[in-house]
C-alpha cells in the first residue's frame, strides 16, 4: 500500500508557498522580493522537476537562500545544484549558526525566521517560522509518531523534547511542515506529546508488572486515533516502544 504522502506532489499551502512532497519535503517561499528555499531532498534525479516548479512560483526573482533544518543526506543532495543554477547561499548549522535570537530573513511579502532549536533530532536542529502565515517548518524535530532523538532517551534528553515541543507549540502554527510525510498543525504536534507521556506510563507499568520486551509490545496497541498517521502502525509505534522500554530498565528516566 501507498501512503498518499509519498506520491510526489505540490501543495501550495498559501499564495507564494508550496510544498512538494514525496516522502521527503522541500519548501519554497517567495518572500517578495527573492525566494528561499527549506531543505533539499536525498534523490537528485527530482531536480529538474522541482528546479522547473520553483521558477514557476519565482517568475524571475532569485532563489537567494537554500535552508537545511539539518544536514543529513536526506535534506542536502541538491544543495550544489541549488548553488550552481541559482547561485543561492547555503544556510544550515555548519554554514551559518545562529544564535539563540535566531535569524530573521525579511522580504516585502513575508518574513521567516530561522531558529536554533537543537537537540531533538541533532545538534543542528534549525526551525522556520513564517508568522504572516502561521507556517512552521520543523525538519526531522517531528516524525509521525517517532522518538526524534538520535541519541538515548534520558531524564535530560526527554525534558529538552518535550521543552521544544512547547516552544513549537507556543508558535501557534497553522500548518506544521514536517521533513517527511503529511502536513499537520499546532494538534498535531498536542497529540505527539500526549502520546508520549500516555506510553511513558504505560511502559513504566508494563514493565514494573515484570513483562519482557516483547510482551509490552504487544500489549501496548497504536492508539486508534494515530492508526492513519503516516508509517505509525507499520514501524514507527513499534519503535518509540522501544526505544521508551530501554531508559525505563535502565533507570535514566
Ligand atoms: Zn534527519
Amino acid at each position: 500500500m501507498t501512503d498518499d504522502a509519498e506520491t510526489p506532489k505540490i501543495i501550495e499551502v498559501a499564495d507564494g508557498l508550496c510544498v512538494r512532497q514525496e516522502i521527503d519535503n522541500l519548501t519554497w517561499i517567495d518572500m517578495g522580493d527573492c525566494g528561499i528555499v527549506v531543505d533539499a531532498l536525498e534523490q537528485p534525479d527530482a531536480k529538474d522537476e522541482v528546479f522547473a516548479a520553483i521558477r514557476r512560483t519565482l517568475a524571475g526573482k532569485p532563489l537567494r537562500y537554500v535552508l537545511n533544518t539539518h544536514t543529513h543526506y536526506d535534506h542536502v543532495v541538491l544543495n550544489d545544484a541549488f548553488r550552481r543554477e541559482f547561485g543561492a547561499e547555503i544556510i544550515n548549522h555548519q554554514t551559518a549558526p545562529v544564535g539563540p535570537g535566531g535569524r530573521w530573513f525579511r522580504g516585502s511579502r513575508r518574513s521567516l525566521h530561522w531558529i536554533h532549536m537543537p537537540g531533538c533530532h541533532t545538534d543542528e536542529d534549525c526551525v522556520a517560522w513564517i508568522p504572516e502565515n502561521r507556517v512552521l517548518l520543523v525538519g526531522d524535530i517531528f516524525g509521525w509518531g517517532l522518538i526524534p532523538l538520535t541519541v538515548n532517551l534520558r531524564a535530560e534528553t526527554a525534558k529538552l523534547l518535550l521543552d521544544t515541543y512547547q516552544r513549537l507549540i507556543d508558535l501557534d502554527p497553522a500548518v506544521m511542515i514536517s521533513g517527511h510525510g503529511p502536513l499537520g498543525d499546532k494538534t498535531t504536534l498536542e497529540r505527539w506529546v500526549e502520546y508520549f507521556h500516555w506510553l511513558r506510563g504505560r511502559c513504566e507499568e508494563l514493565v514494573a508488572a515484570g513483562l519482557s520486551d516483547e510482551q509490552i509490545a504487544a500489549e501496548i496497541a497504536p492508539p486508534d486515533d494515530m492508526k492513519d498517521w503516516w508509517r505509525f502502525q507499520s514501524w514507527k509505534h513499534a519503535d518509540s516502544v522501544s526505544k521508551m522500554i530501554k531508559p525505563i530498565r535502565k533507570g535514566w528516566l
